[in-house]
């Protein structure tokens, strides 16, 4: 039975109503707007059970790389079906665990040498918290246990991975339960009191200061590199990013890169810690892992890391985590296929190309007098709404300016979530011009529409 012909849309909808709890939803307002269901998905497009299609403007929440129903993905699960859909690591392995191990290792940057799955974005940075925790301690030095993050961070919604985490919307209820961390200032250019040099500047130098003072007990330092994304799409200026981890670096530091949003060609590079040749010791990727079909995510570490966790059973060093679907087969079997596919296709290279075209399609929204500022870095776009060009005066909050933009692009046939008021575009790295071209008139019409 196919289960998209199965109910009507009201029956659904009431479904939804009585049982389901959408995640980062306000299920009021939500099931109040004729919130949409999914049916199917074809490229870039998506279809919902009434036959409306959509641009996917967030490629599923940042997720897909290849578009939907990419032949060879599907066939590269089926085909792992035909062996198995799963089967622990515990203790045990897999050939699709091994293969997609050696295929990341090979293309992540130098120094990180072994793979450690999970299943999502949060539990990949909680991983390589906890490692980088027991890391130090293994080693004979305990005292190096705090974290180091950027303020208005996002690494995921799981303990620590919140705890390091710097948006006060997300965190600040759950406080008592949190770790204490350090944060440092991100180099938010568009509302400092100066400019961009004196930004990075005023940036690092606070960093500085909190490696002098606090270096001897800081275990690692997690990044989002080159793009902040949850906290609003701002993007580091040139050349920060490597100048913070240097520093890091010389107080002893480990660098935990949070890949999770920017990996997999995202940027225009493969991973962004590459825009300015970054080594990290602890690399935590998600989302395009597997082209954005099946929840795997992994932390990558060097072996310094790897090292101090291994000895004899009795001594009891062995990292203590994992998961019932750490390393699910299928997962690794459709991720394997997604790096193929990007390298075959040179779809970075595209990327690349594709963003520049991209700049000049958004052009005229810097006209517009409630466009504050377009950040861009390869395929991943935020435009930000205010009130106010010249003050840079958000709307009040009660106005849900982002929402409702979104959802003018939604009745315009191109689905995207907001960050407050900061518009998201980030489509599936497939996209071609033409793609792109008709989804950015979709997003300078809503966005024009909201002000008149
Ligand atoms: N880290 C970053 C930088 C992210 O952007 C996200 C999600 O958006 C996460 C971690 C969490 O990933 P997930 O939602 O798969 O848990």
């Amino acid at each position: 039975m196919n289960l998209n012909n199965s109910l009507s849309y009201d029956q659904l909808l009431q479904k939804n109503s009585e049982f389901l709890w959408n995640p980062f939803t306000q299920m009021t307002q939500y099931l109040h707007d004729e919130p949409i269901i999914i049916a199917g998905g074809d490229g870039i497009k998506l279809t919902d059970v009434t036959g409306k299609t959509y641009f996917d403007g967030n490629s599923s929440l940042w997720l897909n790389v290849h578009g939907h129903h990419k032949i060879e993905l599907d066939q590269a699960i089926k085909e792992q079906l035909d062996d198995i859909a799963h089967s622990t690591l515990l203790g045990m392995a897999s050939v699709p665990a091994i293969l997609l191990a050696e295929e990341l290792v090979k293309i992540t940057p130098d120094g990180l040498d072994k793979v450690f799955y999970s299943d999502s974005g949060a539990t990949a940075v909680e991983i390589a918290v906890k490692m980088a925790f027991a890391y130090w301690k293994r080693i004979g030095k305990p005292h190096k246990n705090r974290f180091l993050s950027f303020e208005n961070g996002y690494h995921g919604d799981t303990v620590a991975a919140m705890s390091i985490g710097g948006i006060g919307l997300y965190r600040e209820e759950f406080g008592p339960l949190l770790f204490d961390c350090l944060h440092t200032p991100f180099p938010y250019t568009y509302r400092f009191p100066g400019s961009q040099k004196e930004c990075v500047s005023y940036c690092l130098s606070a960093l500085e200061e909190t490696l002098e003072t606090n270096g001897d007990e800081i275990a690692a330092f997690v990044v989002e590199p080159i793009v902040q994304g949850a906290g609003g799409m701002h993007m580091m200026p040139k050349g920060f990013l490597s100048q913070a981890i240097e520093m890091a670096k010389e107080h002893n530091v480990l660098i935990i890169a949070d890949e999770v949003a920017t990996g997999f060609g995202r940027t225009g590079e493969l991973f962004a810690v590459n825009h300015e040749n970054v080594l990290p010791d602890i690399m935590a990727i998600g989302k395009g892992l597997t082209g954005g079909y099946l929840p795997l995510a992994a932390t990558v570490v060097a072996n310094k890391i790897y090292d101090a966790f291994l000895g004899a059973p009795e001594e009891q060093k062995a990292f203590y985590h994992g998961h019932s679907f750490t390393g699910n087969q299928l997962g690794c079997a459709v991720a394997l296929k997604n790096l193929e596919l990007i390298e075959k296709e040179n779809l970075i290279e595209k990327v690349r190309n594709k963003s520049n075209y991209l700049v000049e399609l958004l052009e005229p929204l810097n006209e517009l007098e409630h466009v504050g500022e377009i950040r861009q870095r390869g395929f991943m776009v935020g435009i930000e709404i205010v009130k106010d060009k010249i003050t840079k005066t958000p709307f009040p909050q009660k106005d849900l300016v982002g929402y409702k933009t979104c959802l003018a692009c939604r009745d315009l046939g191109l689905l995207t979530r907001p960050l407050g008021d900061v518009i998201v575009f980030m489509p599936p790295l497939v996209s071609d011009e033409k793609d792109l071209f008709e989804m950015a008139n979709i997003l300078i019409s809503a966005i024009r529409q909201i002000k008149s």
